[in-house]
């Protein structure tokens, strides 16, 4: 089974009774022509008209006309039904697998790769489903019903009608060979001329300043030429080809075509002249096909993407989840030989980490950029599934863990704050959703967030990306708002202040203090000064613990933490800001 059969498996039944119906009302469709062309061959032949069966055959068309529109309006209704419970179906699928996905695998794609097939990919299904379907039918069966007819009215004529649709199709394929390749080249070309836009554009104000207007543009217009060229040598190469495949199948040349050759032979006593009348009239209908063909290709082409983009997105594997689970004793998390990879690379960005974290300590993770802190930190609220070792929450496995168990036990708030589209109230009660107005005002207090959000023309039931916007900092206190009410035992936190102003570093550093209170708290610090008084200082390189203990041990070491510290603004007094 080919993946677009498989996409469609669910809607199968209907989308084969729609063209059933599609086939049906093609051939009635055919038929008020095939009614009018009887109808002139009996008046015009010799023999005296029987009006009987000119009504006859006005009832015959009239009726086949309307059982026409009848069949092809039921058949999209069909299809287009077909289409939304597909639509729905499959967007529901995908977003059941993605809920099931581990939460790491969305950081390392951009939203853009899900948004295009919820989007775009189940668009083009829409297509393909609604409309190419019905439209391949149509094209397919309405000159085949056309040539049976024709073939019984005169056969040699009939066979001189398939003339121009064979040499109209060879020709098409002679224009069409290689096109996969060089398909692929235009998409290139083109991704380069866009590459070439956004580099000019995104440089633009440098550029200018530095005064070298001119070199800017070298990229974008080099892809420009580039594709000038590649195009035009494209269209010398196909355009007479292309060209001739479509005058041979234009219906006034068919039309010539027929008519002289019938013409011949009706003067050769071989046809009666009323044998022309339903080639003028039908005649042209069987090279139709030839100018659909193109763009249900395409659709086809675009169509079979798009389903195997859906496909390859439904074969993401999932994070498989216990099907009971454990309970934990307790909230120390616990790291045992904890190794972990990314997928597709080469070596473990994590490896041996032992770690304790006990209730109501702050444990730090210091290290050099690329040393695995944030690895390491997202790896506790199971964003990735460790690749060697374990992580234990309370003596469970977190992979024994149900998610609700987990995120209960596990609160985070990371560098890039998510804030949904809805009101702030709603965005901060996430973690709880249902909590009282009050207990929220409370969390945002104490995360030094109310203000700010009091300063909203509507308070709390402001919606983010309407009439609420936030700056770095205040999201990450919004996020902090959003921990305090979960109100979780442990929390994994990314102390990361550097895009805020020293005003909002001051009050996410008084947040992150009122978070500390009573909890397990792990968190990656960037400034050695805000967590020298943490209970513990992991100091991580290369994926690997190299040193541990606490602040003035760890000095007392002499090794890297010393030196990093020496390195750091010796002016700051250890302990200050620390998140307790
Ligand atoms: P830190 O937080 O200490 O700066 P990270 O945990 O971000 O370090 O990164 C640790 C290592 O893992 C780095 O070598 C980084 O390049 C790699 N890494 C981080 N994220 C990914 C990812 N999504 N895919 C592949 N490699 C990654």
């Amino acid at each position: 089974m080919n993946t677009v059969t498989r996409v469609l498996a669910p809607v199968r039944g209907t989308l084969a009774a729609a063209v059933a119906l599609q086939a049906l009302g093609s051939v009635a469709g055919v038929a008020p022509f095939v009614a009018v062309a009887e109808i002139g061959r009996a008046l015009l032949a010799p023999e005296p008209v029987a009006s009987d069966r000119i009504w006859l055959l006005v009832g015959l068309g009239a009726g086949a006309a309307v059982l026409a529109l009848i069949a092809t309006t039921l058949a999209t209704t069909l299809t287009h039904l077909a289409d939304n419970r597909l639509q729905l179906l499959l967007r529901r699928r995908i977003a059941g697998h993605l809920a099931r996905v581990s939460p790491g695998w969305f950081s390392a794609r951009s939203s853009g790769h899900v948004s295009k097939a919820l989007q775009d990919d189940v668009h083009s299904l829409h297509y393909l489903v609604g409309h190419t379907l019905l439209d391949v039918t149509a094209v397919l069966v309405t000159p085949l019903a056309a040539l049976v007819y024709l073939a019984a009215v005169d056969w040699r004529l009939a066979l001189l009608a398939l003339v121009p649709l064979v040499a109209g199709a060879l020709l098409f394929r002679k224009a069409m060979s290689g096109a996969g390749p060089l398909m692929a080249e235009y998409g290139r070309a083109q991704t380069e001329i866009n590459a070439g836009i956004v580099e000019f554009v995104d440089g633009i104000a440098v550029v200018k300043t530095f005064g070298r207007g001119r070199s800017a543009h070298r990229r974008f217009v080099a892809a420009c030429d580039a594709f000038h060229d590649f195009f035009a040598s494209w269209q010398r190469r196909t355009t007479s080809v292309t060209t001739a495949s479509q005058l041979v199948v234009t219906p006034s040349l068919v039309l010539l075509l027929l008519l002289g050759a019938g013409t011949v032979l009706v003067v050769a006593g071989w046809t009666p002249a009323t044998a022309l009348i339903p080639f003028a009239l039908l005649g042209p209908a069987i090279v139709a096909p030839m100018g659909a063909v193109g763009p249900r290709i395409q659709a086809l082409r675009g169509g079979t993407a798009a389903a195997a983009s859906i496909e390859a997105l439904l074969a993401e594997p999932v994070q498989p989840q216990p099907a009971v689970g454990g309970e934990p004793e307790g909230t120390t998390v616990t790291l045992h030989d904890v190794a972990f990879r990314y997928p597709g690379t080469e070596s473990d960005a994590l490896a041996g980490v032992d770690l304790e974290l006990r209730p109501g300590t702050v444990t730090a993770l210091v290290g050099p950029s690329g040393a695995g802190k944030t690895t390491l930190a997202t790896l506790v609220p199971r964003f990735h599934d460790v690749t060697g070792g374990a992580i234990r929450i309370g003596g469970v496995d977190v992979r024994e863990l149900d998610a609700r168990t987990l995120y209960r036990s596990v609160g985070f708030v990371f560098q890039d704050t998510t804030l949904l589209r809805t009101s702030v109230a709603d965005n901060i009660a996430l973690g709880r959703p249902g909590a009282a107005r009050e207990e929220i005002v409370d969390a945002a207090r104490a995360a030094r967030i109310h203000e700010r959000i009091l300063a909203l023309g509507r308070g709390y039931d402001a919606v983010v990306g309407e009439d609420a916007e936030f700056s770095g900092g205040e999201r990450q206190r919004l996020s902090i708002a959003r921990a305090l009410l979960a109100d979780t035992p442990v929390l994994v936190l990314d102390e990361a202040t550097a895009f805020a102003d020293p005003e909002s570093e001051a009050a996410i550093c008084d947040a992150l203090s009122e978070l500390a209170v009573g909890r397990t708290l792990l968190v990656v610090a960037h400034r050695l000064h805000t967590v020298a008084g943490a209970d513990e200082i992991v100091v991580l390189e290369s994926g690997r613990v190299t040193e541990q203990g606490r602040h003035d041990e760890l000095l007392a070491l002499g090794g890297r933490y010393a030196r990093m510290w020496a390195a750091q603004d010796g002016t700051v007094l250890a302990g200050q800001g620390v998140p307790r």
